[in-house]
């Protein structure tokens, strides 16, 4: 192999690092959710220095320089924006004269953590504390066994480390059940907030009842009756899950607890959002099935409605191809998968399906309305 010059050895010694470092900005991210900074920014009017900070989240005034150093890292990430930065560059000399305080202030990304807003603006606090912790972390460490265990073959890395699969735990245990449960309605009023605005009327329009199979408590089903209170929209999930969400949506949806590779309510379309990335094909084709089953003809307007990646599809900066990746590989811990437009033709075809058309220029996600 080629000698590495002095340039590549420094340029792959930080990209390295970078990599090393990846997990140490999602946990500096649920730190300042936790302290409820992007809250305190919020609620000082949308900007804070590091005393108001340490005075709004009730820290020791000992924490500060730490603050600071949590507070560079999510400045750096975009986070948040600093006024009067620290200086930088290659001196090694430090400039002894006295500095303003840095003052910060929110981006679009840290409005999208605010919690308890008045405004209605929705939060993706309660994604990142499911993403972010170890019942969801700690299956990643085992990924190189289950790599190279093949008895272990159709049992995912949750399982390997969880004994039991994605759902059993929710069923068995209370409390990871509400942060799945809360953190997919969190989900869905980000993508429903762009979807409906961007392509609600060419989706809904026309449907008067839609069954949103594993819809959770509700999240999406809400958001449609909001935007079209004539469709009945009713939720089908787990006996645990609807149990938690009788008392949500103001009695707008309707919730049906079953399971969706046994029996699907008839109505005029199915939704499933976020749903068939978590299973293989095989199970998605029996559950497009049942769908398929509970709808109308095509020419009576039936159609069963995805709200999925399209791996290709969206937005191709490098950012939003890494996140489709990124998002492929982390399904693999339960066993489920990212599909590209050639993977979701194959299930549809095998699921008895006559065509699809894919809406995207939604973001990551997009909306395949599957005709049967
Ligand atoms: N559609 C929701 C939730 C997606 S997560 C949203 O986008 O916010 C997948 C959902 O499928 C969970 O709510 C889970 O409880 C549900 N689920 C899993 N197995 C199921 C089954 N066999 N029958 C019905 N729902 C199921």
């Amino acid at each position: 192999m080629d000698a590495l010059s002095t340039e590549d050895l420094i340029h792959a010694e930080s990209v390295l690092y970078h990599h090393f470092f990846c997990y140490v900005k999602s946990m500096a991210l649920s730190c300042a959710v936790h302290l409820g900074i992007p809250n305190a920014i919020y609620h000082r009017g949308g900007s804070a220095t590091l005393s108001d900070l340490i005075a709004d989240t009730g820290l020791h005034a000992s924490r500060l320089p730490c603050l600071k150093r949590l507070m560079n890292v999510l400045t750096i990430s975009c986070i948040f924006t600093a006024s009067n930065p620290p200086a930088t560059g290659s001196s090694t000399t430090g400039s002894l004269s006295s500095r303003e305080e840095v003052v910060y202030k929110l981006t679009t990304m840290s409005r999208l953590l605010i919690t308890g807003d008045d405004n209605k603006l929705c939060s993706m606090s309660p994604m990142l504390h499911f993403l972010v912790r170890p019942l969801t972390v700690t299956p990643f460490f085992g990924m190189h066994s289950w790599f190279k265990d093949e008895q272990a073959a159709s049992k995912s890395f949750f399982e390997m480390a969880h004994g039991c699969d994605r759902w059993e735990m929710t069923s068995k245990n209370a409390e990871d059940n509400g942060v799945l449960n809360e953190a997919m309605v969190a989900d869905s009023q980000l993508v429903m907030e762009i979807f409906l605005r961007e392509a609600g009327g060419k989706i809904f329009s026309g449907i008067s009842s839609l069954v949103d199979v594993g819809g959770g408590l509700g999240g999406a089903s809400a958001a449609i009756t909001r935007a079209f209170p004539h469709i009945k929209c009713t939720v089908l999930d787990l006996p645990h899950v609807v149990s938690q969400a009788s008392s949500r949506c103001n009695g707008t949806v309707h919730f049906v607890a079953g399971d969706m590779f046994e029996f699907i309510p008839r109505s005029d379309a199915v939704l499933l959002k976020w749903v068939l990335h978590c299973w293989g094909d095989d199970d998605c084709i029996k559950i497009l099935r049942l769908c398929k089953a509970a709808i109308p003809a095509r020419e009576d307007g039936g159609k069963v409605i995805i709200i999925d990646c399209v791996m290709g599809s969206g937005p191709q900066d490098p950012v939003s191809k890494e996140t489709h990746a990124l998002y492929d590989l982390y399904m693999m811990y339960i066993n489920g998968v990212e599909r590209g437009e050639n993977d979701w033709k194959k299930i549809f075809q095998e699921a008895g399906f006559s065509g699809y058309k894919i809406v995207s220029g939604l973001g990551i996600r997009s909306a395949i309305e599957v005709y049967p």
